[in-house]
């Protein structure tokens, strides 16, 4: 998955333009930027890549998910449905929002549960994140009819799948607001940076105001621009648009190698009797950038997951004892242990974690083994990790 293995002179030229001319800003400083607009650029590599009509690039992909949401309104008392296997920024983004985050069972997508969500709706409900973890999605179409029969926001994190597809569109292209990280594990990366991206005008200008401060962008004078809300500073430099850039011109290059090397880690596993994968909805084809399988029991996967370890097979996860993705170890949240004051209805949100349990969670996360998939490995190499895997696994199965 991460971009940064095939950096090179591409990067580098687009880097060095910004460099020339020292314009370090993507706003303003027309007459010295020699026509240097990497953010713009990029905004409108992007709006092409996922045929979108708007994309507002920002900081980080946390960044992205914040400035979705607030842009189509969601905020204090609001209540947003995000599932219990994603990575920390899906709720960080909702709680700087002073929204509240409700959290709902995935299912065997490794995302969201539509019965879940939809068993999860209240009268405070006004949004629903679907996360698309690990390279594939969630039944978009399910959640989709249920977010427009409750009349709720459907926001799509596409941060771990970017080019992977539903019905022949791109993810983070199919809800009302699709969101990017390109952190610097990402599929492509910025060295730090995110996009919001969606078709709906009002969400983007208010994304495009409120990541700058709230600057309306009218006009070429900074100084003299209004301000019709408040904003906050989630802007990207031109220096890591110019990454992204680069990198953004290779995403079908960068997808091709994570297929050829998924496919060969998936066809030598397959065959193995109690591996089985996770479901990828009709319709739906994944990025690539990991393989996620199950084991029959938490005892196996225990046991696969440290025979990987001790055999030298890296960059696979066992999300279940992992501190960063699952609800199971989120301490912190749980006991909501903010620097500052949280408001009443978070606190009793979060502390309603403490006791509940996400059984059908466990069943799944406690079982799945999620693999990255790296751009840099040569084919020896994949087959190598192939045959180590296959003997790990066997090796645990039939101990
Ligand atoms: C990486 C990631 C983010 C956050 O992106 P940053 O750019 O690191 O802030 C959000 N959601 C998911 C699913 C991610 O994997």
């Amino acid at each position: 998955m991460p971009g940064f293995e095939l950096f090179g002179d591409l990067e580098r030229k687009e880097v060095n333009d910004v460099l020339d001319n020292g314009v370090l800003m993507r706003y303003g400083f027309d007459g010295m930027r020699n026509g240097h607009w990497k953010a713009k650029e990029l905004e409108s590599e992007l709006s092409k890549a996922f045929g979108v009509n708007h994309v507002q690039l920002v900081s980080s992909g946390t960044a992205a998910v914040s400035v979705a949401l607030a842009s189509a309104g969601v905020g204090a008392g609001d209540e947003v449905i995000m599932p219990t296997f994603t990575f920390v920024a899906s709720f960080e983004a909702i709680l700087m929002l002073g929204a509240t985050p409700v959290l709902v069972d995935i299912d065997d997508t490794l995302t969201l549960d539509p019965k879940a969500v939809e068993a999860a709706i209240t009268p405070k409900t006004k949004a629903v994140m679907v996360v698309q973890m690990c390279g594939s999605m969630g039944d978009l179409n399910a959640l989709s009819a249920i977010c427009k029969k409750h009349n709720l926001i459907f926001v799509e994190d596409a941060c771990q799948a970017i080019g992977g597809t539903y019905d022949g569109k791109p993810l983070g292209s199919i809800a009302d607001l699709g969101c990017f990280s390109f952190d610097f594990v990402k599929t492509i990366t910025c060295g730090e940076g995110g996009a919001v991206i969606t078709n709906n005008k009002d969400y983007y200008l208010n994304a495009d105001h409120y990541s700058d401060h709230g600057h309306d962008h009218v006009g070429n004078d900074r100084g003299a621009e209004t301000h019709p809300f408040l904003g906050y500073n989630f802007r990207i430099s031109e220096l890591n648009a110019a990454v992204g850039l680069a990198q953004v011109r290779r995403l079908s290059e960068f997808i091709a190698l994570q297929k050829k090397n998924y496919t060969i880690l998936r066809d030598a596993i397959a065959r193995i009797p109690g591996v089985t994968f996770r479901r990828v909805p009709k319709g739906g084809e994944e990025s690539y950038a990991f393989l996620n399988f199950f084991l029959p029991d938490l005892i196996d996967t225990r046991k696969v997951s440290e025979a990987f370890k001790a055999n030298g097979v890296d960059t696979c996860f066992h999300y279940f004892d992992n501190n960063w993705h699952y609800v199971r170890k989120w301490e912190h949240l749980k006991e909501a242990k903010s620097l500052y004051p949280l408001s009443s209805e978070i606190q009793e949100a979060l502390s309603v974690l403490q006791k509940k349990k996400f059984e059908q969670s466990d069943h799944y996360i406690g079982r799945n083994i999620s693999c990255l998939i790296k751009l840099s490995w040569t084919e020896e190499e994949v087959h190598e990790r192939a045959a180590k895997m296959v003997k790990c696994i066997k090796d645990a199965l039939n101990s």
